[in-house]
């Protein structure tokens, strides 16, 4: 499974995230990071959604987006 981790601390609360992303999961949260900004989330319900496409970490002029993709295991070759 895909997953996005939002580095607080460095959220400037822009909302570029929210309008780029692919499957519009990310929204303003209700909490402030301590620099006073408010930060953005995936509910937990949306989580499955992502993709994936790291568009939310492209956009983040703030860096403050990291998006891991998660590997298909493939089946072993025959040798
Ligand atoms: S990786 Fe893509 S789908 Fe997932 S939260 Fe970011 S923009 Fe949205
Ligand atoms: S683009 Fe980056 S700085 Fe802007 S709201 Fe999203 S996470 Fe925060």
């Amino acid at each position: 499974m895909s997953k996005v981790v939002f580095l607080e601390e460095l959220c400037k609360g822009c909302l570029l995230c929210t309008q780029v992303c692919s499957k519009k999961i990310i929204t303003q949260s209700s909490r402030f990071n301590k620099q006073g900004y408010k930060v953005v989330e995936i509910k937990p319900e949306d989580l499955e959604k992502c993709i994936a496409c790291g568009f939310c970490s492209l956009v983040c002029p703030d860096s403050a987006i990291v998006v891991y993709k998660s590997v298909e295991e493939k089946e072993p070759e025959n040798v």
